[in-house]
């Protein structure tokens, strides 16, 4: 009936417990869907590994809409990622969190503006990456220094830097930035990274030993055993059609014999259209169509597989189950059979997550 997540439980907390102990002042970020396996999950996970001794005494979220899912399932510091503004919902913050949080503060006049409403805030001061999304410039990082070394309550943690994908390539930058804060007449001693591998971060701690690098980590600790994870769909229906049958929302019409299978997953869950299959120059699909192909007739790749081929839709998905072509030849599944599904975890909404 579902989309399922099913995890490999003792696998994935092997895994989990690895990337803990190889990662010193590890920042275990949950944002989003939970990549895949939801807020809460991720809180209680990362309880656990505070529990067996592993760090993990900071969770790092995404919004603070998101601290509900995660403030009761896990007791350490939550970390902000989303910079803190003078609006919305960083003013609305729970009070009886307001000594786990941290803000981050990613402007140089929020500095005084976080610390009037709330003279005792725990903080990092976000410097601008070559990502360019939030941050401050070296003066600006300066700037807020001075102000920060007025406001005696004020508990700035560190400074933050939010690095782009381009693993191997970081640390001439990094190295720049983090002269930057050195420069900055203030005690920051902790510098919050993100995509840094094992090595960089190595070479950084080698380079400046009086300072803490934390990095904060989703896709690779969640997501880093992909052995361990399997998405599938269940087959809900399966019609036999001839050439010239119509079937589906818009009555098109079957472009040659096979069956329509209706499996769960749809776009709720963030099954999309994929590519279109094959060459798209005309040539080519007028080969097709000469094949009768099903590319040619329109039919869209979609990510459910069966018996490891990839199959394509019969029609573009549904809200909660989709429409794929079989066409004749093929084995045709069972009525609940499990089919495999090839999802982006991190955009995919499943209806149940089970971890053995
Ligand atoms: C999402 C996010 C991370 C973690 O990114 P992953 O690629 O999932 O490890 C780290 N820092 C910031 C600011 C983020 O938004």
């Amino acid at each position: 009936m579902s989309l399922t997540l099913t995890v490999d439980g003792e696998r994935w907390r092997r895994h989990l417990r690895e990337v803990a102990e190889a990662t010193p002042g590890l920042v275990p970020v949950a944002k989003g869907n939970g990549y895949g396996f939801t807020l809460g999950r991720l809180a209680r996970r990362t309880q656990w590994l505070a529990d067996q001794g592993l760090g993990c005494d900071t969770l790092a979220v995404g919004t603070y809409d998101e601290l509900p899912h995660v403030a009761t399932r896990y007791d350490g510091s939550l970390l902000v990622l989303t910079p803190w503004r003078p609006f919305g919902a960083a003013l609305e913050l729970d009070p009886a969190l307001d000594r786990r949080v941290i803000h981050t503060v990613s402007r140089t006049e929020d500095v005084a503006d976080l610390l009037d409403r709330r003279p005792g805030a725990r903080f990092v001061l976000e410097r601008a990456t070559s990502m360019l999304r939030h941050g401050m410039t070296a003066r600006g990082l300066w700037a807020a220094a001075r102000e920060v070394a007025a406001r005696p309550g004020a508990r700035v943690e560190g400074v933050a830097l939010h690095l782009p994908l381009a693993h191997g390539a970081h640390l001439t930058e990094v190295r720049r930035l983090v002269n930057d804060v050195v420069a900055a007449e203030l005690d920051l001693r902790t510098i919050w990274v993100s995509h840094l591998s094992a090595g960089e971060l190595a070479e950084l701690r080698a380079s400046y030993p009086d300072l803490t690098f934390r990095p904060r980590i989703g896709t690779d600790l969640w997501l880093g055993d992909r052995g361990a994870l399997r998405v599938t769909a269940t087959v809900l229906d399966v019609h036999e059609v001839e050439r010239g049958d119509s079937y589906g929302y818009r009555h098109r019409t079957a472009p040659k014999a096979g069956h329509i299978l209706v499996v769960s997953g749809g776009t709720a869950h963030g099954i999309g259209l994929e590519a279109p299959t094959g060459d798209a120059s005309i040539r080519a699909r007028a080969a097709t169509v000469a094949r009768g192909g099903l590319d040619a007739a329109g039919f869209v790749r979609s990510p459910f597989s069966i018996d490891g081929k990839q199959r394509l839709f019969a029609e573009p998905p549904h809200m909660q189950a989709s429409m794929l072509f079989l066409p004749h030849g093929a084995r045709v599944p069972e009525v609940g059979e499990q089919v495999d599904v090839r999802v982006r975890y991190t955009a995919t909404a499943f209806d149940r997550v089970v971890v053995s």
